[in-house]
């Protein structure tokens, strides 16, 4: 009888772990589109390997530094098929490209290769030598038609500005599939903050200190969201004339955006958008980013300037909250 008994409380007890069980925490870094990647899944070890399967296989493709990537292909010899991901986000670049009127440029490569941001070594151009490469820079040279993509002669693509986000976008969908409800992702300065920490709470995602990169200026509680930032600390070099250049390049001019921003951080669901428009309202400046921010709506951002100013949409006044006193807080009002 008393076997009995206990096999009956076994049964309850292993019935009830099966039933309410807290998620386990599977954690994962790894090296992927050119950055360092925190992955910390409320899930199994095999959900952690298949979203470590899906950056890789996303760095792949997307990558214009791997010669085998589809990017690589095209650039390499004008045209390629490529994979349905590379194609949907080729397609969806080129209309972020058209909506920041050109201050997206998935086309910049040549320009970006020229100041040494991808060689590493790194030298100011000459005026005549940036005029000469941004004949070939011009997104709406890009054809994208039954999944082959074409270039004029000496165009090259580079996604640098929105592959993470894109890849954000897919790590979403992959956490969905596989009913993993909570999860931080730290992509190297985009954050997809899927669902909510097991016990309810808000994520608190930091937000760089473009002064001191060891410090956050601040930390946004949210739920459910992606938060992209573009920093000119991420990848700068001092010329021999002393200035500093980062590795944002303004597509009309080919020199590197200086207009006083320091960091740009777009906040909302959909990855491939808000990593382009770090980027585009980076490029843009305070006054056209202002005004872009009003005109289209859709996502929160936060503006760090180099004079210590941060402007803030109104969606995230209560949840961003400063921790560097040092900066004056001012709403964006939409
Ligand atoms: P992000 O860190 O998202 O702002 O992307 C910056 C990267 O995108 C750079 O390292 C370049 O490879 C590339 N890039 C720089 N400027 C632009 C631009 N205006 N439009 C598109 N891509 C750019
Ligand atoms: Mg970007």
């Amino acid at each position: 009888m008393k076997k009995i008994v206990l096999a009956f409380i076994l049964i309850l007890l292993s019935g009830f772990t099966a039933c309410s069980p807290l998620p386990g925490k599977a954690g994962v870094s790894l090296f992927a589109m050119d950055t360092y990647m925190q992955l910390d899944i409320y899930g199994s070890q095999a959900d952690s390997d298949a979203a470590e399967a899906e950056l890789q296989r996303l760095d792949k493709l997307l990558s214009s530094t791997n010669p085998e990537s589809d990017i690589s292909r095209i650039n390499q010899s004008g045209s390629a098929k490529v994979d349905a991901d590379t194609y949907e986000l080729l397609r969806r670049s080129v209309e972020l490209c058209k909506i920041t009127d050109g201050s997206l440029d998935i086309t910049v490569y040549p320009i970006v290769k020229k100041w040494g941001f991808i060689s590493r070594e790194y030298s100011v151009p000459s005026q005549a030598e940036l005029a000469a490469l941004l004949k070939n820079v011009g997104y709406n040279q890009v054809k994208l038609k039954d999944g082959t993509v074409t270039v004029p002669k000496g165009f090259e693509l580079d996604l640098g500005a929105v592959a993470k986000g894109y890849a954000a976008d897919m790590l979403k969908k992959l956490l969905v599939e596989r009913e993993v409800h909570s999860a931080v992702l730290n992509l190297g300065g985009t954050v997809l903050a899927h669902g909510e920490k097991p016990d309810g709470s808000k994520w608190k995602v930091g937000v760089t200190d473009p002064e001191n990169t060891e410090r956050y200026m601040g930390v946004l509680e949210c739920r459910d969201t992606i938060v992209v930032t573009s920093g000119d600390y991420e990848r700068f070099f001092i010329g021999d004339d002393g200035k500093t250049y980062c590795h944002i390049i303004d597509p009309k001019s080919g020199y590197p955006a200086a207009n006083g921003i320091a960091s740009v951080t777009v906040i909302s669901p959909d990855g491939t958008q808000n990593d382009a428009l770090t980027t585009a309202l980076f490029v843009m400046g305070l006054d056209r980013a202002g005004e872009f921010i009003k005109s289209r709506g859709g996502f929160d951002c936060i503006i760090l300037t180099k004079d210590k100013k941060a402007y803030i949409t109104k969606g995230i006044e209560d949840s961003f909250i400063i921790k560097n006193e040092e900066y004056e807080k001012l709403i964006i009002d939409g």
